[in-house]
């Protein structure tokens, strides 16, 4: 193999423990239970890892209660909350190199990508910052006689749990929305990935955010662990989840004796649908990218291609002899289009797709490990063509760099095949005929549609799935939403007319 050993690969900075993060001091959990994180590119373990259990989050929530209800931020002006976030954004764009190593080391995401991410993390931080000086609120008038108008207010304790695909990016794309609108956090970052969420607490503390407005409990999920006691924790009013569709499920089901608000970003299985007029070139450079950047773990990878048969041999054909040249390779070189996969767990998930799509489809490219790389996690992009719709290649995410291509012949047909799974997340579709696209797009199962596009999406707009790919929406002015009650004041203008019961008569034209 390529490889350079763990050592010469580690980045600078590296912390001594992963740790949780109260009363602004990193702290142990109060068993002093740990675990391994692993290099994805050997499976070594590099560093040990506090697992926070209830005891650990009870402490968090106490604190970030205690600064919600007694500290200065959730009363600050909008502006001053801004200039904090602002500084925080500057501080992340300052390091932006250390966060990516940090974040390619930890995830095995190619460096160029977590660079890119690393970028996107700090405006998402700049984003809100602007937004929350420009949040108005309604009013509505009933001339002369009543004005109503909205008070929008922080709700409490935010639980922010998140997954280990790009993990700091989405952290930041709740943290930032939580602190802009006034309320305290607790976030419990994914097991796999705990290095780069470790730099929250310098960039905090240096920007001014006071203490305890973030804390951090690292550590497991499931029942008892960290994940599962903040979701059941009655001081934390709401939950912001990333993560798979069945993890929601159990969290819905957890969060509900205490009615909880709930927003939920879940898996996908999302189409691409190429049609005959498409600008073929475009549409295999985007599918390519689609399904094989950040590895193939990314919620909205176009990890089903559904193409029209009068084009499908060519396309399989170009398709496949591209996905061949994608890059494999270590992280940290910065030619690697695919790095490693995040952990040894995962890596079993993938791989035992790619034996299940041997069996069910015709396997067109990769199927394997790349040569020169016998240890770690990697794994060859991988194209199956003649999927069937009841293929489990076809069904499932695989959340890895396999995808599966299928032909159809009308456009009802590949909205049909595109409809066809329980997730509704992203769609793409490539046509150059406008009613066609418009139609398509309108039809399609997807809380997000890109039309003749790659990825690519402004901060303003909503952010989410159907069916079972998420629950509500953030984004933009969703995502202030999310985040804070909206209390309607009603006041009445001029003489007040009071209905009392016996003695006189509501006036006819009052306003309810
Ligand atoms: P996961 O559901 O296994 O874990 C996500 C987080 O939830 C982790 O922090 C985990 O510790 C925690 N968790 C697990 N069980 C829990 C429980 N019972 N209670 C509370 N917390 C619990 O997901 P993952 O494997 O880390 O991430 C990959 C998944 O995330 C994929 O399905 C992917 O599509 C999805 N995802 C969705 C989006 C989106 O925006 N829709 C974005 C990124 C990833």
């Amino acid at each position: 193999m390529t490889e350079t050993s763990l050592e010469s690969r580690t980045p600078a900075g590296l912390p001594e423990k992963i740790r949780h993060y109260i009363g602004g001091k990193f702290v142990d959990s109060l068993d002093g239970d740990e675990f391994d994180v692993l290099d994805p590119v050997t499976n070594r373990p590099y560093l040990r890892a506090a697992s926070g259990k209830k005891t650990d989050v009870d402490r968090a929530v106490a604190a970030a209660k205690k600064a919600f209800d007694h500290g200065p931020w959730p009363h600050m002006l909008p502006r001053e909350r801004s200039r904090v976030l602002h500084r925080i954004a500057d501080i992340m764009e300052s390091r932006g190199d250390q966060l990516a190593a940090m974040e390619c080391f930890d995830t095995g995401l190619p460096i160029t990508q977590a660079k890119g991410q690393a970028a996107r993390a700090a405006e998402n931080f700049r984003f809100f910052a602007d937004l929350i000086v420009a949040q108005h609120d309604d009013a509505f008038k009933v001339p002369g006689r009543q004005v109503n108008y909205v008070n929008r207010k922080p709700i409490g304790v935010a639980g922010l749990i998140t997954p280990w695909n790009t993990p700091f990016m989405l952290e930041s794309w709740k943290l930032a929305p939580a602190l802009a609108t006034g309320n305290t956090v607790v976030l419990k970052p994914a097991e796999f990935t705990p290095l780069s969420a470790s730099l929250w607490p310098g960039i905090f503390e240096e920007a001014g955010l006071p203490t305890d407005v973030f804390t951090m409990v690292h550590g497991y999920g499931e029942e008892g662990f960290a994940g599962d006691s903040l979701v059941k924790h009655p001081d934390v009013p709401l939950i912001s989840f990333t993560g798979e569709s069945g993890t929601g499920q159990l969290i819905f089901a957890n969060a509900a004796p205490h009615l909880k608000g709930l927003s939920m970003e879940l898996g996908g299985k999302s189409p691409a649908l190429v049609f005959e007029d498409a600008d073929l070139d475009a549409a295999i450079d985007a599918t390519i990218f689609g399904v094989f950047s950040l590895n193939g773990e990314r919620c909205t990878a176009g990890s089903r291609i559904l193409v029209q048969r009068s084009v499908y041999d060519e396309f399989v054909e170009r398709y496949a002899r591209q996905a061949a040249n994608v890059r494999v390779g270590l992280p940290s070189d910065p030619a690697t289009e695919v790095g490693a996969i995040v952990h040894p767990e995962h890596f079993e998930k993938v791989m035992s797709y790619v034996e299940i799509g041997r069996s069910e489809a015709r396997l067109v490219a990769g199927g394997g490990r790349p040569e020169g790389f016998e240890e770690g996690n990697f794994v060859q992009p991988t194209v199956f063509a003649d999927v069937a719709p009841d293929a489990r290649i076809f069904q499932e995410e695989i959340f890895g760099p396999v995808v599966a291509i299928t032909p159809f012949d009308t456009d009802e047909e590949a909205v049909a095949l595109a409809n066809n799974t329980k997730y509704g997340l992203a769609a793409y579709i490539w046509t150059n005929d406008l009613r066609r696209a418009h139609t398509v797009a309108q039809n399609v199962e997807a809380g997000m549609v890109w039309l003749n596009s790659n990825n690519v999406r402004d901060l303003r707009t909503p952010f989410g799935g159907v069916k079972a790919s998420g629950l509500g929406h953030e984004g933009g002015y969703r995502s202030i939403d999310f985040y804070t009650d909206q209390q309607a004041v009603h006041i009445t203008l001029g003489e007040v007319h009071n209905p009392v019961f016996g003695k006189q008569e509501p006036p006819a034209d009052s306003a309810r």
